[in-house]
């Protein structure tokens, strides 16, 4: 495998495995492309194979790609890195969905700063699900909820779902047994709010168990544009 377009071809013949594998219950899962670091050339490459959504992890890096790619329409951006307060504004302006949002602080600044005449901003809450001292995101199902219903009551966001990093170095039982808990949260919030569709979780390594447990959105970066080798400074 030596491009983006068999890559992607191949990232998608496993998620469509992994679905099948895991039941009828499962998919469909969508795709998010992880393109931090490429160029956009090769986020073009992309796009030729039919790939729409892209993830960024960096603000300045992701503004400027949005604008280098804004001949193509359809394009769907989503923002999943930590995001600081003074870069709210750049993603409020710029992207369709934010991954990774976990405080009341920056859900509010982004409300306000998306402009009017954009659709709503799209936003997943993100959770520490397997708890680690150094991962952003939001403890437990308390705080989940309550941070949900102020999030839910603002004006320019529309609340989607969840999204989680579990810890990389899960043993197979370990993997299930974390997104297990995220779908179980994921259920919990749909019932509260009816717009709530999305369940982010699922790299390269974990995807199987994600997949099984009820992902509706992987996120791949090296699987699709390879190994990166730039360090990205934000
Ligand atoms: C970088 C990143 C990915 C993709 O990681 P790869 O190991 O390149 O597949 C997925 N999700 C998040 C939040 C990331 O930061």
């Amino acid at each position: 495998m030596n491009n983006i377009a068999e890559r992607l071809q191949s990232a998608r013949q496993r998620i469509q495995n992994l679905c099948k594998q895991a039941g009828k219950s499962a998919g469909p899962v969508k795709l998010l492309a992880v393109s931090k670091t490429k160029p956009v050339d090769d986020i073009r490459a992309a796009y030729q194979a039919g790939q729409r959504l892209f993830g960024e992890n960096y603000v300045q890096e992701g503004v400027e790609k949005i604008q280098q790619l804004s001949d193509l329409t359809d394009l769907e951006w989503h923002f999943i890195g930590p995001l600081q307060s003074n870069k709210t504004r750049q993603v409020a302006e710029h992207f369709a969905w934010v991954q990774s949002v976990d405080r009341l602080k920056i859900a509010r600044r982004l409300s306000e700063q998306r402009p009017a005449t954009m659709p709503p901003l799209n936003l997943l809450l993100q959770i520490n699900i397997s708890a680690e001292q150094s991962k952003a995101g939001v403890a437990d199902e308390t705080e989940l909820m309550a941070l949900a219903a102020e999030v839910n009551a603002l004006p320019h966001l529309t609340l989607r779902g969840l999204m989680a990093i579990p810890a990389a170095d899960l043993d197979p039982a370990d993997q299930i047994r974390v997104f297990e808990q995220m779908q179980r949260l994921f259920v919990k919030l749909k019932q509260q709010y009816v717009q709530i569709d999305t369940l982010s979780m699922g790299m390269s390594g974990d995807m199987q168990a994600a997949i099984q447990a009820g992902s509706t959105m992987v996120r791949l970066g090296t699987a699709i544009f390879g190994e990166r080798h730039k360090a990205a400074d934000d």
